[in-house]
């Protein structure tokens, strides 16, 4: 899926970013995606947390910002572009194929979270007793169930589909 990848190089990139700051983590960042640029924002919004795991930015909130298109009408200069019309300007309908704005994909902010040390955060987690870390457990190994049994019919659907189509 293209956009997995596009998922991976802003992460990438936000990686670099977080180094320069000293580590960390990151709790939300902003995209910013032209109308006009190949991205499709709902599918970047679906790959990004399944790229995201394992890395500083797991569990990151992801905010997309659109940017709308704007063309250089040899008329009227810089027009902003309707999706609907293409590459042409809304005022005299001439095609405005040099795009100005529009076909962007870039990183605009993002969120740190102040490190921690590990010390201080399990001083400042609550205190289980042995019955509520025992129905705690249970649940967690519940839901890693659940997952794996997902994961497994995912699996054996994928199967069943090129058994029928050889
Ligand atoms: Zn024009």
């Amino acid at each position: 899926m293209h956009e997995a990848s596009i998922a991976l190089s802003l992460i990438e990139v936000a990686r670099e970013v977080v180094r320069e700051n000293g580590g960390g983590r990151v709790t939300a960042l902003t995209v910013r995606i032209g109308q006009w640029s190949s991205v499709v924002p709902e599918a970047l919004q679906a790959a990004f947390p399944a790229s995201a795991q394992g890395t500083p930015l797991e569990g990151a909130r992801l905010s997309i910002v659109r940017v709308a298109g704007v063309g250089q009408c040899p008329q009227h200069g810089p027009v902003t572009l309707e999706l609907t019309r293409g590459l042409r300007c809304p005022l005299c309908d001439a095609p405005t194929p040099t795009l100005l704005a529009g076909d962007e994909l870039e990183l605009d902010e993002l969120e740190l979270a102040p490190f921690v040390p590990a010390s201080e955060l399990f001083r400042h987690m609550p205190k289980f007793t042995e019955e509520e870390f025992a129905a705690r457990e249970a649940v967690m190994a519940e839901s890693r169930e659940i997952a794996q049994e997902r994961e497994f019919r995912f699996d054996s659907s994928e199967d069943d589909l090129e058994e029928e189509n050889p």
